[in-house]
């Protein structure tokens, strides 16, 4: 079982604790700005339900629950015009993926060509 840390800050942005600039929600998912861009659109999307990481979420979370992620991926693309020019969605995981807050968080950056996939 995964324990799960409720002093993360994507914790207090879903229960409206802590400020956000949202672009997207709905009853499963949530879409607000990185708060230091790296990107001219660099989107956080995230589940509501309280999931660590992608692992986490890969195993527990409801087909309503995954299907409503990709839905967040759609609606994002179209709120930032991107269908055309296309975008990066990654997600980081653990210690070697560099993941600094616990809560599953699937980047999306656009606006401009992105750099090197791994460097
Ligand atoms: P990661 O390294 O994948 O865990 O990325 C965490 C991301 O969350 C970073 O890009 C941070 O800039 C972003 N972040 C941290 N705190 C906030 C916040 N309060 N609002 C928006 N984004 C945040």
């Amino acid at each position: 079982k995964v324990t799960y840390d409720k002093s993360n800050i994507f914790f207090k942005i879903i229960r409206k604790e802590s400020n956000a600039n949202i672009v997207y929600e709905n009853e499963h998912i949530l879409c607000f700005k990185d708060i230091f861009p790296k990107a001219p659109v660099h989107i956080l999307i995230i589940p509501k339900g309280h999931f660590k990481d992608i692992f986490d979420f890969s195993i527990n979370a409801t087909l309503e629950e995954k299907k409503a992620i990709y839905d967040g991926f759609a609606k994002v693309i179209k709120i930032f015009d991107l269908e055309l020019d296309g975008c990066r969605i990654i997600s980081n995981f653990g210690k070697h993926g560099r993941q600094e807050v616990p809560h599953l968080h699937f980047h999306l950056f656009g606006g401009e060509k992105i750099g090197k996939m791994v460097s």
